[in-house]
């Protein structure tokens, strides 16, 4: 309906040469009013100096309610018609919701074409002001029955000229008014929870990535609060003061570009792409310095710069990507959002399509969107990492325990003993070896066969591991010889440890088969050993002599000083 009109209007415009100040009118009757989108006129003022008297001579031209006039337009004058088409008084409510964004703002009504009421308004004393509502602008007005009055909007912005037009009657008024924002809201607190994880992620693991992204969504809330206004609503500021929040927008892509370098480790395996990257930092960072003397002159060309970053990060991810990197197709995804969005959103700044909330929104949603990506590229890569992490872990454990009973292996036990001994020797703590052999073993493997000497082996392995503390060393030495090392335990305590091994073996029955039981005895050698005058090696073969002792005394004993 409302392309339609907008259609109808602009044929009319085109057919027929309307002078300056006779345009068509907006009819107002006895019913609710609540125009939202419109036919407007509107005309750039260059030079930025002319006043109402001389601007109604201008040609002014057609554009509606709700479309922007982009970062060229500085002063801009908007021109609304009214005709009051019932015979009583009608009072009305003209809102402007994006004054927030304004430097100042003048308004002139006009009938019969003179000047009835004016109203002036410096947005850096706007906290002062009545008609500003939560960073709207409310111009009471009133329509006179069966007359015809036109509403002059004088509009500086300090950069990009975005306005939106509305005219209610009382009650539509306040409703507007009420609009809560919770979206917006909601937005930049779904980011603050991000940038608040990332810094939990960032002291854990020291990812620079982490404080690049959340530098960069701090950026983006930031230029999301300004922008659609809940800086101006939340915090009554307006003007100058808040205008220098707009620098976000440069360094967002600055936070943007080092979460980059960082995430895809450009600078270790990416030179090419490392240094475009960093080319492109230069002038972001010029840009960043320039915008805190004049940021006004900054986002003239911040457009163009944008343009730019997009190519850049486009072409370095394209380039990853053809190189196989593994995450950035994910970035290209968000990426992509951004742009897709930031493209609608520019299409309506520009007044191309009819509002709705997502083109509104458009650049919002598409921080928003990339913002999650990004998130989801930060977990990922740490499920890469920990991937590989595990696969380490897991090659190591492999060349440190035997196969077979799953025990450390003589190799992982000589290494550890000998910082557990260095340990003991530091601290003064005692530490005692267990030396043990599983008797007539060989008979084992000859009367059941070696796939039963097998399960032997790993049943006696598992009660050694079941009889002894979690910071005991247990390992299988060789054949079916193991060792167990227990730090801080003196002989008295290894001693015991060694008989309640050696009783609870001879108790156990290992079912070879359906009627096959398997029972085993080992024999045990026990030290204490002494860190300030002997080696590992020498306290392990003492052990074993110790054990030999045992085999040479009968067998299933456990040989030691308390023997
Ligand atoms: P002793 O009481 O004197 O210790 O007699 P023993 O038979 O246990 O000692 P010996 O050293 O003569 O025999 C050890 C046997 O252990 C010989 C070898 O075949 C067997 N053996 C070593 N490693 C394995 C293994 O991984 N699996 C099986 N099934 N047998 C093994
Ligand atoms: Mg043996
Ligand atoms: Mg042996």
């Amino acid at each position: 309906m409302a392309l339609c009109r907008l259609f109808l209007y602009v044929v009319t415009l085109l057919l027929v040469a309307i002078p300056a100040g006779a345009s068509q009118s907006l009819e107002i009757g006895q019913g609710a009013v609540k125009l939202k989108h419109f036919p407007v006129e509107y005309f750039v003022d260059g030079s930025q100096s002319l006043d109402y008297e001389s601007v109604r001579l201008e040609p002014f031209e057609t554009t509606t309610s709700t479309a922007t006039l982009g970062n060229r337009a500085p002063v801009a004058w908007y021109r609304i018609s009214l005709q009051n088409t019932s015979a009583s008084d009608q009072s009305l409510f003209l809102h402007l919701p994006k004054a927030y964004h304004v430097r100042s703002i003048d308004i002139i009504e006009e009938r019969s074409a003179s000047l009835v009421n004016n109203l002036s308004i410096d947005l850096n004393n706007a906290e002062a002001h009545p008609t500003i509502y939560k960073g709207t602008l409310v111009y009471p007005f009133v329509l006179p029955g069966g007359q015809s009055t036109v509403l002059y909007v004088r509009s500086h912005a300090y950069s990009h000229q975005w306005f939106s037009l509305g005219i209610y009657d009382e009650e539509h008024s306040r409703h507007e008014l009420v609009g809560s924002h919770l979206d917006i809201a909601l937005m930049v607190g779904m980011m603050l929870a991000l940038v608040f994880y990332n810094s939990l992620l960032y002291f854990a693991t020291s990812k620079k990535e982490n404080i690049f992204y959340s530098l960069y969504l701090i950026s983006g809330l930031v230029w999301i609060a300004l922008s659609y206004g809940l800086v101006a609503k939340a915090f009554s500021a307006y003007g100058d003061a808040i205008f220098m929040l707009n620098l976000s927008i440069i360094s967002m892509p600055i936070f943007l570009l080092l979460f980059m370098m960082a995430i895809f480790e450009t600078r270790e395996y990416y030179r090419t792409e490392n240094r475009v990257l960093q080319a492109m930092l230069v002038p972001l960072i010029v840009a960043f310095v320039y915008g805190l003397f004049d940021i006004t002159a900054v986002l003239k060309f911040s457009d163009n710069l944008a343009a730019l970053v997009m190519l850049v990060t486009f072409s370095v991810s394209l380039s990853l990507l053809r190189k196989g990197h593994p995450l950035v197709k994910f970035f290209l995804v968000g990426h992509t959002f951004f742009l897709i969005f930031n493209g609608i959103a520019v299409m309506y700044y520009k007044g191309m399509v009819t509002p709705n909330y997502i083109n509104s929104h458009g650049v919002g949603i598409g921080i928003i969107l990339e913002a999650l990506t990004l998130a989801f590229i930060i977990s990922y890569r740490i499920k890469l990492l920990e991937d590989i992490r595990s696969k380490q872990d897991e090659l190591k454990r492999q060349a440190s325990t035997d196969p077979l009973t799953r025990l450390y292996n003589r190799r992982h036990f000589m290494a550890e003993g000998e910082y557990l001994l260095a340990k003991a020797k530091e601290s003064g703590e005692s530490l005692s070896v267990i030396a043990l052999d599983i008797d007539h073993f060989k008979l084992v493997n000859d009367t059941h066969g070696h796939n039963v000497g097998d399960l032997v082996l790993v049943e006696v392995a598992s009660t050694f591991r079941k009889l002894s503390r979690d910071r005991d060393l247990v390992a299988r030495f060789g054949g079916e010889e193991f060792l167990i090392l227990l730090p801080g335990a003196d002989l008295d305590e290894a001693f015991g440890c060694a008989e309640r091994i050696r009783a609870a073996v001879e108790s156990l029955a290992i079912a070879a088969s359906e009627n096959v039981v398997v029972r085993v005895t080992v024999s045990l050698g026990v030290v204490q050993v002494n860190p300030t005058l002997e080696t590992l090696e020498d306290a392990v073969n003492r052990t074993d002599q110790l054990l030999y002792e045992a085999k040479a005394a009968g067998r299933n004993r456990v040989s030691g000083f308390y023997n």
